[in-house]
Formats: structure tokens, sequence, C-alpha cells
């Protein structure tokens, strides 16, 4: 692991662990880059990048699903289809393994996502989810969570598959989304909650595998930095967040590991 880091980066890490090791309020707000390495490919890197195939107006909006309901449910389908035999990778249990370790340290570690894989809660972590659950479901109209599971079938593979056939609430008969933040839409007021009050109170904010180009996660950090926090962040590609104290210009999965490994040696 250390070999595909170079001396800079590795110096960084280090610099980056002493001041995480000292102060005790952490905020981190993940996105799609750190599920990468699980095999699911982000948002808006090319070629791979789900975005460039599609428009997310079609795919990812109250209109679109108003338009047309079985192109965006065929597409949610197909991502749950996508994530259904991914696992966690090392920088997700690198985080839980931090958060078990803060548990009996003075530190207070608040995990929030963009995410809608659930590998942070598989690697063992407590998160909050700012964008919705991918396994969720509720129905359109009046909102009724959607419990049966009946839309996902093992075949004679053993293979989970996920129908692409509409379902109706059995309420109001309106047609069951994905209970997923769309844009345009608010996010969960819980949620948000959770992460603003984070944001605000801690003394390092770390930013991983996230382009920053999403409102209003990505004004998290600006609200931490405007409190006073240190920024990090940790992406091998640069972003458009200005506020950033130190860099990590590496894959979270490799990074991740010897941050917390230097962490919680101290
Ligand atoms: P993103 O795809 O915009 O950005 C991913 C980032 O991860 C990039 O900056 C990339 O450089 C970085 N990255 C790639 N590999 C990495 C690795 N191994 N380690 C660390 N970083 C790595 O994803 P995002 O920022 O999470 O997007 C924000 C939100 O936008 C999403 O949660 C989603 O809600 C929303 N969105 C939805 C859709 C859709 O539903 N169709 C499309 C686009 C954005
Ligand atoms: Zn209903």
């Amino acid at each position: 692991m250390l070999a595909e880091l170079s001396p800079a980066v590795i110096a960084e890490v280090k610099f980056a662990a002493t001041l995480l090791g000292s102060k005790q309020r952490i905020c981190i707000l993940t996105g799609a880059g750190i599920s990468a390495e699980s095999g699911i490919p982000t948002f808006r890197d090319k070629q791979t990048g789900l975005w460039g195939n599609y428009g997310v107006e079609d795919l990812a909006t109250p209109d679109g699903f108003a338009r047309d309901p079985k192109l965006v449910w065929s597409w949610y389908q197909w991502r749950r289809q996508l994530v259904a035999d991914k696992s966690p990778n090392p920088a997700h249990y690198a985080l839980a393994q931090w958060q078990y370790h803060a548990q009996s340290s003075k530190q207070q570690i608040t995990l929030i996502t963009q995410n809608v894989d659930n590998l942070h809660e598989q690697a063992g972590s407590t998160v909050t989810h700012l964008h919705g659950q991918l396994s969720r479901n509720r129905c359109s109209s009046c909102e009724t969570p959607y419990q049966d599971q009946s839309s996902a079938a093992y075949d004679t593979q053993n293979v989970l598959n996920f129908d692409d056939t509409l379902i109706t609430c059995s309420h109001c008969d309106g047609y069951i989304r994905p209970d997923i933040v769309w844009f345009g839409e608010a996010l969960p007021v819980q949620a948000w909650e959770t992460a603003e009050t984070a944001a605000a109170g801690c003394e390092v904010f770390i930013s991983i595998g996230t382009s920053s180009l999403v409102y209003p996660a990505a004004g998290l950090a600006q609200l931490a930095k405007q409190n006073g926090a240190h920024i990090i962040e940790i992406n091998p590609d640069p972003t458009p967040n200005s506020i950033v104290d130190i860099t990590l210009s590496q894959k979270a999965g490799i990074v991740l590991p010897l941050l917390i490994e230097d962490i919680t040696a101290l």
C-alpha cells in the first residue's frame, strides 16, 4: 500500500493524523468516490460514470418520474442490481474502525454520506444519510413506506434480480418510488439538522470522494470553515473546493487505512 504513495502524500497523511489526533469533534462527509473501489461507478467520473450516459433531469428529478415513471423505476432497479453484490472496501472499514475506537477515546465522530448504497453500515459504521437509501421505497403520492421486497427475487443461479415492473401503493394507487432525494427535492429534515450541527461544531471537517458540486451537501465544508474548522479533502482528483487546508490526493481506500492506523496508534 505504501508503495503506491509518494513521500509527499505520506508526509501529508502524518500531518493530518497528528492534527486529527489532537482534536475531539470531527465531521466527515463522503460521496460516490468512497465506493468507487468497491466497483460502484461514480456519477461524474468520465466514461465509467453513470452521469455520462443518462440525463439527470430524466432519471433523478420529480418531473422525470412524473413524465416517465417506468424509465426512472427501471434505472433505480438497475442501480440496485449493480450494488447488490458489492461490498465495503478498506476506506469504509477504516472509518468504521475509527468510530469504534472513538467510543473509548474522547473523539466525537459524525459520519455523513451522500451515498445511497449502505456500504458504510455494512462496514459497521453509524451514518447519517443525506440523500436517502437505495434499499428503501415509498409511495410517490401518500409517502407511505413500501416494505414489500417482491420486486427482487433470487433466480436459479442464486442471483438477486430486480424486476422493473412498476408497483402501485395499496393505500392510494400511487406509484412506488425509491426513497432517494432527487434534484429539486428537500433533504430529510432530521438528517440535515444532524449534518449542519456537526459541521458547524466540528474542529476538523473531512471531505472524502465527493466532487463538492451538489448543494446543500457541498456547503457543509464552508459552514465548518466559517466556524473555524480545519478542512481535509481526500480525493485523487482536484475539486472546486477552494477552502481545503490539507489535500490527500489519493484513493480513499489507500489513504484512509493509513490515516486511521496513525490516529488510533497515537
Ligand atoms: P461525484 O460522482 O460527483 O464525485 C465523485 C468524486 O469522487 C470525484 O470528485 C472523484 O474524483 C472522486 N473519486 C473517485 N474515485 C475515488 C477514490 N477511489 N477515492 C476518493 N475519491 C474518489 O459524486 P458525489 O460528489 O457523491 O455526488 C453528489 C451527489 O450528487 C450524489 O450523492 C447524488 O445524490 C447526486 N447525483 C445524483 C445523480 C443521479 O442520481 N443520477 C447524478 C449525479 C449526482
Ligand atoms: Zn400511496
